[in-house]
Formats: C-alpha cells, sequence, structure tokens
C-alpha cells in the first residue's frame, strides 16, 4: 500500500533534509576526534589538527588545547564537549527555515487557528530527548503560534510560571491588540505532551514517572487542570484557558489526543488514537480521511460532528491528527516506521531556556529552569540518562546553559548572562565530581529574543582559564 493520503511529501523531505544534516553533524565527532589524537605526537600537530577540524567539523578547536606532550597528552575529553557544544551552535546559525507548518491545506495556519477560538499555544513536553521534535515533527504547529515551549521531567510544569506566561499573552492583547484584541472570545491553549514507548512501555517509557504510561498521564491531567483552575479563581470576567493532553508513542511518533467532551472535560480512557486513526484511513481518498478523522475527533468528544460549542477544539484536534498522520509517514518512509534507538540518545543536556530553532528527535536533553534549586531533580534525571549514554563510554557530559534576554529591556542582556553564569557554577557545584574526572562540561550562551538573532558564547569554555596566556591577553587564539 502506498503513503497516507494526507502527508506531504515536499515537507517531509525537506524535514528528513535537515534531520539528516544535524545527524551528520553530531556523527562526525568522535572519527574527526579520533584521528585528532592520533596524530598529538607528530609535528606540526596544532596546524593539522586545526585544518582537520575545520575540514570535518567546520570550526577550529581552542588552540590551548591542542598542546600535548608525553607527560600531557590531549585531553579529549574536554575536546568532545567542546566539539558538541560547537556543533550545536553551528547548527543553530544554520537558520533552518521553519515556516513549513505555517501553511494548513494553502490557508495560514495562525489564522485557522484563531478562527478555531486559540490565539497562542503554549506546549510542555518531557524534557526527554525524544520529544525534541515535538513542536516541527511530531505536532507541525508553526512557531510563530506558539508562544511558549518549556520542557520539564515528567511534563510537570510550574503552575504560578505558566499563569505568568499566559498573563503576558492576555496583556499584550488588552495593550496593543496582538494577536488580536483582548475582548475577542479566543482562548490561550495550554497543549501537555507525556510519552510512552509502544514496544517497551516498561522500560522505556517516561523516566521521571518511572515508565509508567499511566501516572505520567494522570499527573500531567491533574496539573492542566490546576492551571485551567488557577487562572479561573484568580482572574475575574470569566477568565479561562483551555487545555489538551497528548501523549506520544516514541518509537513511532504516533499520538494520541485525549479530545474534550462537551463539558470541555478530558478522561484518560477517552482519546483517539492516531496510529490506529492512520491505518484506517490509509487507503481512503484525501476528503475522505479528512472526514474520517472528524468523525473519529466528534466520536471521542461524545458530540455530534455538526456540534457548534465544540467545534474549534474538534477541528484543532483533527488538525493535529492529520499533521501527526504525515510524521507517522515519515517515521514510515525514513525510519521503517519505528525507530531503531527506541531509548536515549541525545547529543548533549540543555538547561535554561527553552531553544527551539534546532529540532530533532533526541537532539537534546531539555531540561528548563532558571536556578538548579528550581530544576534539581530535572537535571538529575537528566545526568542519570548521560551517564548510562556518555560516561559509561568514557565521554563526558556537554551541559549548554542557554538564556534568552530582551535587547529592549535595558540591563536585560546582563542579567541573562549572570543568570547563565550562576546556573553554571550551581551545576559545577551539584557534579563535582564528574566536573574533577572531566566527565561533565559547561558551556553558557545567551541570545536576543528577536528573530533571526544569534547565539553568543559567554565568556571561554570552562576549563580554558588555566590556560591563558603570560602577557595577560585573552584571545583565544593566542593562548598557549
Ligand atoms: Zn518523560
Ligand atoms: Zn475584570
Ligand atoms: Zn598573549
Amino acid at each position: 500500500m502506498g503513503a497516507h493520503p494526507l502527508h506531504d511529501a515536499t515537507h517531509n523531505r525537506c524535514l528528513l533534509e535537515r534531520e539528516a544534516e544535524i545527524v551528520a553533524a553530531f556523527e562526525a565527532i568522535e572519527p574527526a576526534l579520533k584521528e585528532i589524537a592520533a596524530m598529538q605526537w607528530q609535528d606540526g600537530f596544532a596546524e593539522r589538527a586545526q585544518s582537520l577540524a575545520l575540514q570535518r567539523l567546520g570550526f577550529t578547536l581552542p588552540r590551548a588545547w591542542l598542546v600535548a606532550s608525553w607527560t600531557a597528552p590531549l585531553d579529549m575529553r574536554r575536546l568532545y564537549a567542546y566539539a558538541v557544544f560547537r556543533t550545536f551552535r553551528t547548527l543553530a546559525e544554520r537558520n533552518f527555515d521553519r515556516s513549513l507548518a505555517n501553511h494548513n491545506e494553502g490557508e495560514p495556519a495562525d489564522a485557522l487557528i484563531r478562527r478555531w477560538g486559540f490565539h497562542a499555544i503554549d506546549i510542555t513536553p518531557c524534557a526527554d530527548g525524544r520529544l525534541s521534535g515535538v513542536v516541527d515533527y511530531i505536532l507541525r504547529v508553526p512557531p510563530a503560534v506558539v508562544v511558549h515551549r518549556k520542557s520539564y521531567a515528567g511534563s510537570m510544569f510550574d503552575i504560578e510560571e505558566s499563569m505568568r506566561h499566559w498573563a503576558e499573552v492576555e496583556l499584550r492583547r488588552h495593550r496593543e491588540g496582538l494577536p488580536n484584541r483582548a475582548d475577542e472570545p479566543t482562548r490561550y491553549l495550554k497543549i501537555g505532551v507525556y510519552h510512552t514507548s509502544g514496544s517497551d512501555p516498561g522500560h522505556e517509557g517516561c523516566a521521571a514517572h518511572g515508565s509508567d504510561e499511566r501516572r505520567a498521564a494522570s499527573a500531567l491531567l491533574e496539573r492542566l487542570d490546576a492551571f485551567r483552575k488557577a487562572i479561573e479563581n484568580s482572574f475575574c470576567c470569566g477568565a479561562s484557558v483551555a487545555t489538551l493532553l497528548i501523549g506520544v508513542d516514541t518509537d513511532t511518533d504516533a499520538i494520541r489526543v485525549h479530545v474534550p467532551d462537551a463539558e470541555d472535560r478530558m478522561s484518560l480512557e477517552r482519546y483517539v488514537d492516531n496510529a490506529r486513526l492512520y491505518e484506517a484511513t490509509r487507503a481512503l481518498e484525501r476528503e475522505a480521511a479528512k472526514e474520517a478523522i472528524r468523525l473519529a475527533v466528534a466520536e471521542c468528544a461524545g458530540v455530534p460532528s455538526d456540534d457548534a460549542a465544540t467545534e474549534g477544539m474538534r477541528w484543532f484536534c483533527a488538525y493535529l491528527l492529520k499533521n501527526n498522520m504525515a510524521q507517522i509517514e515519515y517515521v514510515r518512509a525514513y525510519h521503517n516506521g519505528r525507530y531503531t534507538d527506541l531509548g536515549h540518545t541525545e547529543r548533549f543536556i540543555t538547561v535554561g531556556d527553552s531553544f527551539d530553532d534546532v529540532q530533532m528527535r533526541n537532539l537534546a536533553y531539555q531540561a528548563q529552569m532558571d536556578t538548579v534549586e528550581e530544576g534539581a531533580s530535572d537535571l538529575d534525571i537528566g545526568i542519570k540518562i548521560f551517564t548510562k549514554l556518555n560516561v559509561a563510554r568514557g565521554l563526558p557530559i556537554p551541559v549548554i546553559v542557554h538564556f534568552r534576554y530582551d535587547a529592549k529591556v535595558p540591563g536585560s542582556r546582563e542579567r541573562a548572562v549572570k543568570r547563565g553564569q550562576r546556573l553554571e557554577a550551581a551545576i559545577r557545584e551539584r557534579y563535582a565530581q564528574l566536573v574533577r574526572e572531566g566527565l561533565l562540561y559547561t558551556f553558557v550562551t545567551v541570545k536576543d529574543s528577536a528573530v533571526a538573532s544569534r547565539l553568543e558564547d559567554v565568556g571561554e569554555p570552562n576549563g580554558a582559564t588555566e590556560d591563558h596566556c603570560a602577557c595577560g591577553c585573552d584571545s583565544m587564539e593566542a593562548r598557549s
């Protein structure tokens, strides 16, 4: 049987090219560094190493780290961590085209989503790297509509913080009429994403919930309900938000959507299983397939398919299911229907603010936090994952600390830098043993929140400081 009628071949090919480029960039690191390690005793080593790095990885390495003697050989661990960090930065600067999801059947997706009754989307997935592609790949929603995407271990988001995000969006509607005026009856939509592994639910599910699918889903549903109550109880004039619970099978990227019923309630048992719906609609014509999705959603909501009150949310759910059909098709076409790496193969850990410009499954374990106190348990889970993933192979854990600032706000950049350095110091203290053994490296970056701004390194990569040259200059290239 052929491909699903609702997949877009061009869109999928673009996503594949992007994935291939990201994978190739990271896969180049180990062989290049092995070669560099093997030639460290040769004459003119530093220059040869730099040209090899430039040619194979696209960047040079800190000059000071390329000094080797028989009593002090190259520190390959820190070179590895640095290479991972630079690879990520290079990819971030690629400015991948994320506009693929901006249109839906020829219509601007943001206008459609607003017509369905939502002016902003806030997505909270699990920190698990297998959800690193949740926006561009799994759900395929336009980044411009996603006002927040913050990941937490087990998707256990902070309610007060979510309320602040909501308030920011609502204030802008009141003050500037953006993205629409506050008196328009649209809602802020918060989507919570939990995950499970279809083939090995007891082991490859959500680590934060002991790989217990039911626990992961019910804890998140409870939190979504609490968030909605918090808004309703704290603000008058019928303030409310919409919430949506979604599960992902990380083996296949197929979602299940817990469609709200006529009372706007969701249930753990009631959902549309897109893997099943994919099979059921695969042989249909496009229009018939879309109609089948709409009927499945209405049936799940327990309302007639022409019920006006629930229409917006139902159409939005159908839109996500349709988008995800294309992702199921993607995994079938390019990963034989099921990823071979069912578990974790993340490349690094990122903490601080979210970073979505480079999206890919298993790119990074993402723990969003401002301080270690607030995110310690999230980070511990990430370190545990990387202890198996990297440390067991003698490779260090690269941790990228990232904060956004707003260039329009006086002092914002300085504060972001301070926050980054403070978080970095706290991480190095919490995992001091790993740091001492050269098994954990941290890098701090900040970025202006304006579009098309670049990642900026803060200071020098840690570990380079002791190599300052005697003249006191701080140019990396001059240090040796
Ligand atoms: Zn998880
Ligand atoms: Zn009021
Ligand atoms: Zn100097």
